[in-house]
């Protein structure tokens, strides 16, 4: 059985307009990530040798996949793209890993959800560009050694911590996606806008970076929907009273918070101080650790709104200001 891969032109998997920035200057921010890639690039591309294996970690939607996009690009290579959790088997991995032609890349997405026996097979074809394949069982087991093409792994995931240390090592550039500054994205909504076909004014645009939690993917999303209303009344360009309107109307708060988030701190401001474990608020929220791990608390975490503690999760001073609530008498030194 096949595992299905994506070969990849710059499509976005609806049928709108894609907003993926097609070439490395309209790829907004991570300025060192960028400027570090630039040189291993450049001095790959020098010596005619594939790029040495890359991990980009970090929430989702601050651009792992469009970057590995925009590598394939400057590297005029080909790009093939999977996730771990569509790789079941080893033979999956096997049969995309001897379809690569040299120079290739293969992106795995959500690379922490390969199983051990397919990261097997990974370490080998990673170090030495070799298959070691197992035929047969008991005594009688023999492997087969086959040569792969020199290609590029690039894996992405949200959670670094959940890559066993063998898979880690062997890649040779780590880099950790940062969150984006409101005038990052209130460059990559403009940008966007304009293939939109539509102009979003200044302040409108960030007004929307505001309201986007420091990711591209919610500041376009926002865009698209405001972009909606302000095409319902006619208007040319997008500016900032429809643009407040819209976001009001769809119950983005003004900090940039949804729902989940607001839930979350509510439940740790009910706590009156008290930290919180990770498996009491995903049972209150009903929702996974993993997505409250990955998903929502970084932003959170980063933006200084709670704090981590031995003991669990608590809401900090700032979060209490927000509500308008006073602080625990508790907390206070
Ligand atoms: P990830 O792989 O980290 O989940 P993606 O690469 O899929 O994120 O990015 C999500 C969306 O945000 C894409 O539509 C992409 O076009 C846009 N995007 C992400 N990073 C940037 C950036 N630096 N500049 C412009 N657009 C970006």
């Amino acid at each position: 059985r096949l595992v299905e891969v994506e070969s990849v032109s710059f499509e976005e998997d609806n049928n709108e307009v894609s907003l993926r920035p097609s070439n490395w200057d309209d790829y907004i921010g991570q300025e060192k990530i960028k400027k570090n890639l630039r040189v291993f690039i450049d001095a790959s591309k020098k010596r005619k040798e594939a790029l040495d294996h890359i991990l980009f970690y970090g929430p989702p939607g601050l651009g792992k996949t469009t970057l590995s996009y925009l590598i394939s690009n400057e590297m005029n290579t080909n790009i093939k793209v999977t996730a771990g959790p569509m790789i079941e088997k080893s033979g999956d991995l096997a049969a995309i890993l001897t379809n690569l032609e040299e120079g290739d890349i293969l992106f795995i997405d959500e690379i922490h959800r390969l199983s051990p026996a397919v990261e097997e097979i990974l370490y080998p074809a990673m170090e030495d560009y070799r298959l070691d394949i197992i035929i047969g069982s008991g005594p009688a087991a023999q492997t087969v050694k086959i040569d792969l093409p020199r290609f590029t792994l690039i894996g992405a995931t949200t959670r670094a911590g959940m890559l066993s240390n063998p898979l880690r090592e062997r890649f040779g550039m780590h880099f950790r996606m940062q969150f984006y500054t409101h005038e990052e994205l209130a460059k990559i909504i403009q940008k966007a806008a304009v293939k939109l076909g539509k102009s979003c004014e200044d302040d409108a645009a960030l007004e929307i970076s505001k309201r986007s939690r420091g990711t591209p993917r919610v500041a376009l999303r926002l865009l698209r929907r405001v972009r909606d209303f302000s095409e319902v009344e006619n208007e040319k360009y997008i500016h900032i009273k429809r643009c407040r309107y819209a976001l009001d109307e769809l119950g983005v708060n003004e900090s940039g918070f949804d729902e989940m988030d607001i839930n979350l701190l509510e439940l740790l401001i009910s706590n009156r101080g008290k930290p919180m474990g990770l498996s009491t608020i995903a049972a209150a929220l009903s929702e996974d650790e993993g997505t409250i791990e990955d998903a929502i608390e970084p932003y959170l975490l980063a933006n200084g709104y709670i704090e981590r503690t031995a003991r669990g999760r608590v809401a900090s001073v700032k979060t209490y200001e927000m509500f308008r609530l006073s602080y625990p008498q508790s907390m206070k030194l």
